[in-house]
């Protein structure tokens, strides 16, 4: 894409008084400069905070399907800015343009799925001890949201925790990675002419940080924000996690993953390659879901190793660059630290390593980070693997038994997403119940989720869980009520008598 085609998504998506700054961001596809952008200051936040508050008054108390009309508005909005909004999530954080594509769609689905939601926020009729006391339990919104957003998912993570979180009756404030702000804004202005169409929203519903992990602490040590889901890295929640429990908030964390896949004797190799290949190497490994190791069938070991070494050797000739062009398989990586951090990984595995493939520096523009994918073949599970990379680095192990496996796969400390390749019921059902892990899935890889399911994992990954399923009331609290309706006095719970 040429400069002056960036220019024309930029002024499609982002109104311009939103650029201007300090804060420089640029392209992974060359380095460089994209746009400016202002750090909000703590007065800016502050003052922020305190509109959240306002706009929760009102909007507590619209009913919930009219709450869903508006993520119906949103979704239609998305549904015709798809593509430019595609081009510019390739653009600021590197991810291929059909990758780029389905994030946008997850933003859509996900907003479906909140407006079928805004229906179903039910609670429970509860059978009471007491003759004429009916007990009910009401979902209530909790109150503004503070979102903490990573950048290998620029727009649908937000998406995940902003369209469940308004349809609750909570506004939200986002801070988006500092690495990509420009699809941040981006959002904001679909979702203010969504906000426009729909008439009756206040105003502030909706709001950007503009920060970095400064910015991010403010608003996670401000009571003001109830709930703080935050996603990104380990390091990041054993932050956040303990300051907002300092406050008695609520956190929903969503952190770093070690996913691996365990390939037994009986699997279908045909199947099981291609989601091998694209966990490992897919989104330049630069997903939390992304495949770090490969428990193999001993075997089947030396089989499976050359079929993923002949796919990275293939994709390495051929398949390596600009995200934009549809051939491209992988892109760059997000910057030359995430580069370092690859480099680091390979020379402390290089001691414990039968074979390494690929690994390279990628050609391309001097100011950006294109990595071969890398394979190692390795004889057990040593310490380096311990730490989460992310990279398109990718280890493969030999296993004996399937309890072996299931050892090795649980001794990380992260616990998001699992998978075995098997046509055995019998190890497949063992697997899930073993897997440690929010995410076990049979036959499809670790990478990748549809949102209709809690997303999330165990252990340092966080324990949060976004998007699906019943995860909407993490953004609602919850209230039991006792109603009497008879005429005698009331019976105390539990038989107790008080004759005052
Ligand atoms: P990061 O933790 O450095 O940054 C993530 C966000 O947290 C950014 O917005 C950053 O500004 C903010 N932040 C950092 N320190 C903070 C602090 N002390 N207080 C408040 N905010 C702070 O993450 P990264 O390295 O950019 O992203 C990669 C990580 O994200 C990987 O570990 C990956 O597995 C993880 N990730 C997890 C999920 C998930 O759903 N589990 C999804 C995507 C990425």
């Amino acid at each position: 894409m040429s400069s002056a085609a960036h220019s024309h998504i930029l002024a499609r998506l982002v109104p311009q008084d939103a650029l201007g700054g300090s804060l420089r961001v640029t392209t992974p596809i060359d380095g460089s400069l994209i746009g400016t952008v202002s750090l909000n200051t703590e007065a800016e936040i502050d003052q922020m905070l305190d509109r959240a508050q306002a706009a929760f008054k009102i909007w507590r108390d619209v009913p919930g399907p009219a709450r869903g009309e508006l993520i119906r508005i949103f979704g239609n909005r998305l549904r015709d800015r798809k593509e430019d909004l595609a081009q510019l999530v390739t653009l600021e954080c590197g991810k291929i343009i059909e990758e780029g594509r389905g994030e946008v769609q997850e933003m859509i689905d996900i907003c479906d799925f909140a407006v079928g939601l805004s229906r179903q926020l039910h609670g429970l009729t509860i059978a009471s001890e007491r003759p004429d006391h009916v007990m009910h339990e009401n979902w209530l919104p909790l109150g503004p949201v503070g979102i903490i957003s990573v950048f290998n998912f620029p727009v649908s993570v937000w998406a995940w925790y902003a369209d469940l979180a308004i349809v609750c009756g909570d506004p939200v404030v986002w801070k988006p990675s500092e690495k990509t702000p420009l699809t941040a804004l981006a959002c904001q202005a679909i979702f203010d002419e969504a906000c426009e169409e729909f008439g009756d929203a206040p105003a502030h519903l909706s709001q950007i940080i503009i920060g970095t992990a400064e910015q991010g602490e403010q608003m996670v040590n401000d009571s003001r924000l109830p709930l703080i889901s935050a996603t990104g890295s380990c390091r990041m929640g054993r932050i956040v996690g303990p300051k907002v429990a300092a406050r008695f908030g609520r956190t929903l964390l969503e952190l770093g993953g070690n996913n691996a896949v365990i390939v037994t004797p009986s699997a279908d190799l045909d199947v099981a390659m291609p989601s091998i290949v694209f966990g490992a190497v897919g989104t330049a490994g630069q997903r939390c879901t992304s495949t770090r190791r490969v428990f193999v069938h001993r075997s089947i070991h030396d089989q499976v190793f050359d079929k993923m070494k002949m796919a990275i050797l293939d994709i390495a000739k051929s398949k390596i660059g600009s995200p934009l062009d549809a051939d491209t398989l992988v892109g760059p990586m997000i910057d030359g630290d995430a580069w370092t951090n690859m480099q680091a990984a390979i020379e402390a595995i290089k001691p414990h390593a039968e074979e390494i493939v690929g690994g390279e520096r990628a050609a391309g523009p001097a100011d950006a980070f294109y990595a071969e994918p890398c394979l190692v073949k390795l004889t057990d599970q040593p310490e380096p693997i311990l730490t989460e990379t992310f990279a398109p680095l990718t280890y493969v192990i030999p296993y004996d038994t399937l309890e072996e496996a299931m050892e090795m796969h649980n001794a990380v400390p992260q616990g998001l997403s699992s998978a075995i390749m098997t046509t055995d019921v019998r190890e497949a059902e063992f697997f899930k119940r073993r897997s440690d892990c929010g995410i076990a899935n049979v036959n499809i890889g670790t990478s990748g989720a549809e949102i209709g399911g809690a997303f999330g994992g165990e252990k340092e990954t966080g324990g949060g869980r976004e998007s699906g399923s019943d995860a909407w009331r993490a953004y609602m609290r919850r209230q039991t009520s006792t109603t009497y309706f008879g005429t005698d006095k009331p019976a105390l719970a539990q038989g107790i008598s008080f004759d005052a």
